[in-house]
This record gives structure tokens, sequence and C-alpha cells, in this order.
């Protein structure tokens, strides 16, 4: 019983001295000082989310094999507006962070052994102490985050459930918005140019092309008599970069059609 007693009070003069000493560092510390200044001056966006999650539940297990989970995240970039906003919180964070470090990197401690005997710290452990403070005091910004994709399949009867899940750095974040920006206005520039050449097919085109062709196909040589409907194709389909020109049209019955279509694919 008494030995604890004493270990306790023992304890608590230990406790006492120690904060005391940590107190007389942070006071007498130019080091700490510059650097309480420093983070007067440094303002880190906070307050914001720095996980992302993201799940979808498919129907089959065919469905969940062919998932791909970049699609998931693709999506979130696009359309979450809290993700692109903590994002460029975390890079801005960065950029700041990288200025900030540098700045504390320079602040050296200046207390000399003298000082330090003036104020009953040994040199050596006025240096730790002064250390440890300085570690505690720094700011820390919130410089990284992640994005989790999960996508989670369940068989029927609940007999078997998967789950695969894929992790993305929030910082990466808007490096993709802008790539998946170029890769839909490029798209929608190919559905534009694709609806301009299908409008280009005119009655009166599609006719000259019959004619030039002598109505017959341009494979099996069939022709309307032959109990055969005639179309007319585009060589290289317009999908593929084909144009409505002449050139690049010719006469074919619907077996050649159908077959043609099947190679290319
Ligand atoms: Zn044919």
């Amino acid at each position: 019983m008494e030995i604890i007693l004493v270990a306790l009070i023992l304890l608590g003069i230990w406790m006492i001295f120690h904060v005391w000493q940590e107190n007389t560092v942070k006071e007498s510390s130019e080091r700490i000082k510059k650097l309480l200044e420093l983070n007067e001056q440094t303002e880190f966006l906070d307050g914001f989310r720095s996980e992302f999650f993201y799940d979808v539940n498919l129907s089959t297990k065919p469905k969940f094999d062919r998932f791909d989970l970049n699609t998931l995240y693709d999506d979130a970039v696009r359309k979450d507006e809290q993700l692109y906003n903590s994002a460029s919180n975390v890079l801005k964070n960065q950029q700041i962070y990288q200025d900030y470090q540098q700045k504390t990197a320079e602040l050296e401690s200046t207390i000399t052994p003298e000082e330090s005997k003036k104020i009953h710290i040994g040199y050596k452990k006025y240096k730790i102490i002064e250390e440890k403070l300085f570690c505690e005091l720094m700011k820390k910004p919130i410089l990284t985050g992640s994005v989790t994709c999960v996508a989670n399949y369940r068989s029927p009867k609940g007999r078997n459930s998967y789950s695969k899940r894929k992790e993305y750095a929030l910082n990466k974040v808007l490096e993709r918005y802008e790539e998946l920006k170029q890769i839909d206005a490029n798209s929608q520039t190919e559905m534009a140019r694709r609806s301009r050449e299908r409008a280009l097919m005119t009655d009166k085109l599609r006719y000259s092309i019959l004619k030039r062709d002598g109505f017959r196909c341009q494979i099996c040589g069939r022709t309307a008599q032959d109990g055969v409907k005639l179309h007319v194709d585009h060589i290289i389909p317009v999908s593929k970069g084909g144009r409505t020109i002449p050139s690049n049209l010719r006469t074919l019955c619907e077996d050649c059609n159908l077959g043609k279509s099947d190679e290319l694919e």
C-alpha cells in the first residue's frame, strides 16, 4: 500500500516537473516562437472529406465479372462535385505544405549551453524537448486521401457473395477529371461527325450509287429481279471513320451486307 502511494507521489512530482520543463522550453525557445509565427501566417484548407467510397451491386455474376471498377471511379470523378473539391483542396495543401516545410526546415535551434544552464535544464535535454515540441506544433494538414470503389454481387439465395475493390489516390482526381473532359469532348465531336455523315446519305445519293453499280450487289452480283433487297453500304463504316462519299459507297444485297458486317466486328 505504502509503496504504491510513494510511487504515485513520485509520478505526480515527475509529471509536474515534466510539464514545467516543457513550458519553460516552449516559452524560451526562439525556434518555437518562430514556428508559432509561421503557423499564424500559414493557412491550410481543412474541414473537408478526404476519404471517398463508392459501391455498386451487380445483379448477375457475369455482370460482376465484367464490371470494370475504373468506370465507377470515372463516373464519380465526372459527377461528384465534393470529390472534385476535396481533391483540389488536397493539391492546394500540398503546395502550401511544400513551402511550409521548407521554411520550418530553416528554423534552427538557437539555444546555447549557457542559456540552458540559466533556466536549469540540461543543454541536451533542452534540445530533445524542443525538438519534440517543434514536431508536435508543426501543422498537419490533410495532404492525401483515397477513393475506394467496390463492386459486389450476391447470389439469389445469398449462398455466395463476391466483392472486388480498387483504391485511387485523391490527389490524382483532378488529373483524371481533365483527361475525362478531353475524352468526353472527343467523343462528342465523334458523335457529331457520325450524325453529319449519316445525314449526308440522301435519297438522291443513294439512287446515284445504285445506278452507278448497275443495280447489282457488288459482291454476289444479284439484282432485285433475283428477289434480293439492295442497300447502299459504307465500305468503311461511319463508326470507323468512313465518309459518305461515292468512293466509300457501294451497292450490296441484304445477305452480303450482313455477312460483311459480321466480318468487320
Ligand atoms: Zn450480294
